[in-house]
């Protein structure tokens, strides 16, 4: 399987580097940032590239030549004019007649890319992206995905005035099926996400969101480039990948993260309690995992369909992206046990296993994201929730004062 990298950007001009270089050649604790991607694709055994390069790409070919010193195979296409990030992929056909994955020559990652793989192709893809929530989702395009992660649409930034979304963001690591290229056009300037994905889902072609909580950052701004810097020697990078159980935060929704109003149904409901944000906020960069784990016994009693409760969270998590903000994932419960009222939805009224103080969202998290629950932490405004905790065996399981402002973030401060 072939990997095609991507580093045909501008030059670029860093204060730590005196003379113009490609971006794909800026220096991370003194080595390229494609020299990581040509490491992490071979731990994989990926081992062979083609590098789309342009201005001052000979730079790129001096360094690596034909990759024998890495052990790998670089083949090079040279870009005679910029075509966005899409266009030369166009003139690689003959050359991309199986899956391939696609990197951008900027990106500082560590992704386990075998499991990646595995999902693209248990979906049977034809392309898959990897998506992750992130703290800027306002102006990053959006990925649209369907409960089983299927893309339905992409919305390009800028998002008009109060658009509402999941914050579920495209991060630019591809695999894409060789039909791909049938809808790039050859010599014209386009982009894989502007063009060439809308493209392909016009056609009617099988797009998947892969949501991975593994790191994944460009270094479009100094800022972003000092971060990325301080990740990588801090080791931040390389211990998120999958591999690596993740601790996380569990969270009730209402009383802890919204405010908690008997029965809540509707979106124009949904309030953030003050300082939920920063709290979140405080769980992401502590590099837990935000989970939020709620009953919502709505749906057994018909007040709230499905679909009403899914732009719900969608609100919540537009609310808490206007503050930096992400939860990883909202599992919620929607059954109830009681049945025996005429408006009810018979088949949610059950007993379930993941009602709380049933542990069965926490577990199904702990699976879906490789959760080292012993290490976890639950927080709640009830009984119910400290159970689930406890039942679950987090190592600490709260309850805290409901709907009081700043109560989660001063909860947090104490235990993580
Ligand atoms: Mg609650
Ligand atoms: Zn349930």
């Amino acid at each position: 399987m072939k990997v095609v990298i991507i580093a045909g950007g501008k030059g670029t001009r860093i204060a730590s580097v005196a003379t113009e270089i490609p971006k794909a050649m800026i220096p991370i604790n003194g080595k390229p940032v494609i020299e990581y991607q040509v490491e992490l694709a071979k731990r994989y055994g990926l081992t062979d590239f083609i590098f789309i390069i342009g201005h001052l790409g000979e730079q790129i070919e001096t360094y690596f030549d034909n990759g024998s010193k890495w052990g790998v195979t670089i083949t090079y296409y040279k870009e005679k004019k910029a075509l966005g990030t899409a266009g030369a992929l166009a003139y690689l056909k003959s050359n991309l007649q199986e899956d391939f994955f696609v990197f951008y020559g900027d990106t500082v990652m560590d992704i386990d890319l075998e499991k990646m793989l595995d999902y693209h192709k248990k979906n049977n893809s034809d392309a898959t992206l990897l998506v992750h929530p992130n703290d800027h989702p306002y102006d990053s395009d959006i990925v649209d995905v369907d409960e089983n992660g299927r893309v339905k649409k992409i919305f390009i930034k800028p998002h008009p005035v109060g658009f509402i979304s999941r914050n579920l963001v495209n991060a630019a690591l591809f695999i894409f099926s060789p039909k791909v290229l049938n809808h790039i056009e050859l010599g014209v300037k386009s982009h894989i996400e502007k063009d060439v994905l809308p493209a392909c889902l016009d056609a009617g072609m099988i797009l998947y969101g892969y949501n991975s909580p593994e790191y994944i950052k460009d270094m479009g701004t100094p800022e972003r480039y000092q971060k990325v810097c301080e990740d990588v020697i801090s080791g931040k990078v390389s211990k998120l990948n999958w591999k690596f159980e993740r601790p996380a935060v569990f969270l009730d929704r209402d009383g802890i993260i919204s405010k908690e109003i008997n029965l809540l149904h509707k979106a124009e409901q949904l309030e953030l309690i003050e300082g939920a944000a920063e709290a979140i906020k405080y769980i992401n960069e502590k590099g837990y995992l935000a989970i939020v784990v709620t009953n919502q016994p709505v749906i057994a009693r018909n007040l709230c369909t499905l679909d009403e409760l899914y732009f719900m969270h969608a609100k919540l998590e537009t609310l808490l992206g206007e503050k930096h903000a992400y939860l990883n994932a909202i599992y919620f419960c929607p059954h109830h046990p009681h049945g025996g009222y005429p408006e009810e939805r018979k088949e949610y009224k059950i007993k379930c296993d993941c009602r709380k103080p049933a542990t069965g969202m926490l577990i199904q998290a702990g699976k879906d994201w490789n959760i080292d629950i012993s290490n976890s932490i639950m927080i709640g405004d009830r009984d119910s929730d400290v159970q689930a905790g406890e039942n679950a065996g987090v190592k600490i399981s709260v309850m805290i004062e409901q709907n009081k402002p700043y109560a989660l973030l001063d909860a947090l401060k104490t235990l993580i």
